[in-house]
Formats: structure tokens, sequence, C-alpha cells
């Protein structure tokens, strides 16, 4: 009979990439992937729950609008090690749409208003769009508060599709070898819950926030491409 600790026992398979990590730092990612655990605040978690209650009553609306549409749609690929799951897929006379859907604060929707959508959402879009093979994704995203929408249409980007598989083979590469990649210093440090992992104190997290505020993944990150902004979530 096989024991704790014996040789009989299977090893663990290694976790696969989450999708909505596509967009961040590669230290966060590789801590994600090798179980390392995370600080979150209760405004965070507050707005994590509220986001998910909003998350089901979005798809739910879908289900009545689009008769072909599927929600919480399993995406598994064994060659980019990817696993997770589409908010949605809408089968569409143009072939299948990826949907991808956001809540956001209000300081942040304003934000995307004017500036267009954010780095981390569109990459987690364009995986969708790479590992699932399709060529269209509509991106929404909701103000938290009020309820208003943003729509963006697009496209499978290559160039993304070629920079997600670079960042998601080099998070493989440190998974396997158990060590976490150099910090990657950006504002984005401010609202990681993994800061600990990284500086000492709050004051060496700021210092660094300010000295480097920019982030410079590698490879360099490519321009977000053409998207356009919609009214509906498939046209
Ligand atoms: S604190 Fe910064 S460098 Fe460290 S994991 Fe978070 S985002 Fe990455």
């Amino acid at each position: 009979m096989p024991v704790a600790g014996s040789p009989n026992k299977k090893p663990r398979a290694p976790r696969r990439f989450p999708p909505s990590l596509a967009g961040h730092c590669l230290r966060y990612a590789v801590m994600e992937v090798l179980g390392f655990g995370r600080l979150i605040d209760p405004e965070s978690r507050a707005a994590m729950q509220a986001g998910t209650a909003l998350h089901k009553q979005f798809q739910q609306q879908l289900l009545g609008v689009y008769a072909m549409a599927q929600v919480e749609v399993a995406l598994k690929d064994d060659n980019w090690g990817v696993s997770g799951r589409m908010d949605a897929v809408i089968e569409a006379p143009d072939g299948p749409w990826v949907v991808e859907y956001k809540t956001v604060s209000s300081e942040r929707f304003n934000t995307i208003q004017q500036n267009g959508p954010m780095l981390s959402h569109w990459a987690q879009l364009q995986l969708y769009l790479a590992v699932g093979r399709m060529e269209r994704g509509a991106l929404v995203v909701e103000e938290r508060a009020t309820g208003r929408q943003l729509i963006f249409h697009t496209r499978l980007d290559p160039e993304w599709g070629a920079w997600i598989e670079a960042r998601v083979g080099q998070v493989k590469t440190f998974q396997a070898s158990r060590k976490l990649p150099e910090r990657e210093v950006s504002v984005g440090c401010l609202h990681c819950d993994r800061w600990q992992r990284c500086f000492r104190t709050e004051a060496d997290l700021a210092q660094a926030a300010a000295a480097h505020p920019e982030w410079e993944p590698v490879p360099g990150l490519p321009r977000i491409g053409a998207y356009q902004p919609a009214e509906d979530i498939v046209s």
C-alpha cells in the first residue's frame, strides 16, 4: 500500500499558465504557477467578489440575446501549456467571436474611454485568439459602479500572439527550474498583491516604482494594434 512520501506517489503535474496573466510581470506569473500565496486587501477582495457576480449576470444576458452563445468555454492547449476559460464564444455568420468581459473602477473606466483598452485586458483577449486559433474578438469593459459599458472589436494580432508565446515560454522555463526571474519594476508594483516577495518595505517599493515607472518586459511590448469601439458585442 503506498504511503505518504513513498516512491509510488505520482508527482503533481506542473500548473498551466492562466490566461489572465498574459499581460503581467514575468516574476508574478512564475509565482502564480509555482503556487505562491497572495496578500489580497479587503478592498480588492470586495471588487473581485462584485466582479464575479457581474460576470455571471453578463453571461446570463448574453445567453438570452445570442442564440449561438456559449459561456465559460474551456481552453486548454498542451503545446502552449495554457489552461483557462473564456467568458463566452459567440458563433456569428463570419465565424466564432471570443468575448472577454472585464469590470473596472470608475477611474479606470474613464482612462480606458480616453486611451483605449488596458494592456492586461488586451493581452488576455489576444491569448485566447492565438491559443484558440480564432480570428475575431470583443472586449467588453463595464464600470462597476454604474453598469456603463465600452465595447471594442478586434482581430487576432500575430505580433501579440508571438509576444505572448515568448512570455509563456519564459514562465515555463523558470517554473521547471523552480527559480524566480528578476523583478520587472514599474508603477504596477504599487498594486501588486505579491510585492512583499520583491521588496523589504513599502518605502523600498515606492522608491523603486518612482525610479522606474515604465514596465519594460523582454521581449519588448508590441503596440496595441487595431481595434474599433462598437455598440454591439458582435457585428
Ligand atoms: S512587485 Fe513588481 S516585480 Fe514584484 S511580482 Fe509584483 S509586479 Fe512583479
